[in-house]
């Protein structure tokens, strides 16, 4: 561990009170890096419905990070748990009369985003929220320390992990190493595959494609020892953006707000109760132990707007001006 260090770095706040599930992130990074032959289960960014099992499917079970300083065992996720792709019968969908209109060609059991909006428990006390997910650009990323061929580093500069597809041999060592699953193998090219943060854009000065793209407003981006930006005053300042299994030991640099917002639990009668229905110990095994401090500091605040008075956080989590959201970076290329 502590390889690659760099010295500033890149992160991003993702509020999943405002996350809408659009797949507007997936689908702009989909579109601008994977779309190529050989990578149509790969999604760099995806966005999963919790409870829920997760893209690839029982992700957090496959093991990888680090446990007590070494790099613990992993696994590859196989073709089925990414998903097999396939095609949805639209000529079908497109003209009447035939019996299996709008139905997928072949009878697919799992794909990326199966579970949507299923969620856990029962009607009046169901609940689900939206979870976005991309490479954590990990402080101490675990596809760095399993990689033998140095093809993966961290850049000093930004922090970004980069992949170099000329040194990669194809071993799939970082694979099975990233607990989050976001190490990918294109089987085209037979190289590893990654998140590479939208480093084109980012050099040009202009914020990744999710975030540019995020309808909800619902992602940060920005340095987080720069003290103008909102990742920095979310995670750094009022602490209430948080790592996502942090036990994991890499260090991950995308920060979630929890879910705090929402209605409560109903009793039988329907009256509606304090508790909410996302229950805190469900958000802990997530977020740690911190998130009941973060979780104590955002019901306080959203209570002050409530009462009529005013709260510089609630005012930054609404971000009112999209560019306040990403830090030092443009929301578009200048023409
Ligand atoms: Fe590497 Fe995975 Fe961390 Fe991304 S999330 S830097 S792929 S260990
Ligand atoms: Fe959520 Fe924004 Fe992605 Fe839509 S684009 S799914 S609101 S993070």
């Amino acid at each position: 561990m502590g390889q690659n260090k760099s010295q500033r770095q890149l992160a991003f706040v993702i509020d999943l009170n405002k996350c809408i599930g659009c797949q507007g992130c997936t689908v702009a990074c989909k579109k601008s890096w994977t779309s190529a032959k050989g990578m149509d289960a790969v999604y760099w960014m995806n966005v999963e419905t919790m409870p829920g099992r997760g893209y690839p499917r029982d992700w957090t079970t496959m093991g990888g990070g680090f446990k007590g300083g070494q790099l613990a065992a992993g696994r590859e996720p196989t073709a089925e748990e990414y998903g097999i792709p396939f095609e949805f019968d639209y000529s079908g969908r497109l003209f009447a009369g035939k019996p299996d209109r709008g139905r997928p060609r072949s009878s697919p059991s799992w794909a990326p985003n199966w579970e949507e909006d299923q969620g856990a428990g029962s009607y009046p006390n169901n609940h689900f929220f939206y979870l976005p997910r991309m490479c954590n650009h990990c402080t101490d990323p675990a596809c760095v320390a399993a990689c033998d061929t140095g093809a993966i580093r961290k850049r000093p500069e930004d922090g970004l992990v980069m992949l170099d597809t000329d040194r990669c041999k194809g071993a799939r060592a970082c694979v099975a190493a990233c607990p989050y699953a976001k190490m990918f193998f294109d089987s085209t090219a037979h190289k590893a595959n990654k998140c590479h943060g939208c480093f084109p854009r980012i050099e040009e000065g202009v914020a990744p494609s999710c975030v540019a793209q995020c309808t909800g407003r619902a992602m940060h981006v920005g340095f987080l020892d720069d003290p103008t930006s909102s990742v920095h005053r979310l995670a750094v300042v009022w602490k209430v953006a948080l790592p996502l299994y942090d036990t994991f030991g890499t260090g991950p640099n995308v920060f979630y707000v929890p879910p705090f917002f929402g209605p409560t639990l109903e009793e039988s009668n329907g009256k509606a109760t304090a508790e909410p229905k996302i229950p805190d110990r469900y958000l802990e095994n997530l977020f740690g132990p911190d998130v009941r401090a973060a979780l104590a500091v955002l019901r306080a605040e959203r209570s002050k707007r409530q009462q009529g008075q005013s709260s510089d956080l609630m005012a930054l989590l609404i971000g009112r001006n999209a560019r306040d959201l990403l830090g030092h970076l443009q929301p578009h290329p200048s023409r």
